[in-house]
């Protein structure tokens, strides 16, 4: 019986696909976290982009 390994994209722990509940994360810890990770990081796009436009650092 094969299984497949998987890297948790949320902390890098390999895991177990066909037995993991959580796939592809570890845990349900990881994977609530990627995903609010997610979100917050999706919301801060427009706002971060701007940023690097704008030197905050006048020379
Ligand atoms: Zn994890």
């Amino acid at each position: 019986m094969k299984q497949r390994k998987v890297n948790c994209p949320s902390c890098g722990k390999i895991v177990v696909w066909e037995t993991n509940p959580f796939r592809p994360f570890c845990s349900e810890r990881c994977k609530t976290n990627d995903l609010a990770q997610w979100a917050t990081e999706s919301y801060r796009i427009p706002e971060t982009e701007q940023n690097l436009d704008q030197d905050p650092k006048e020379q």
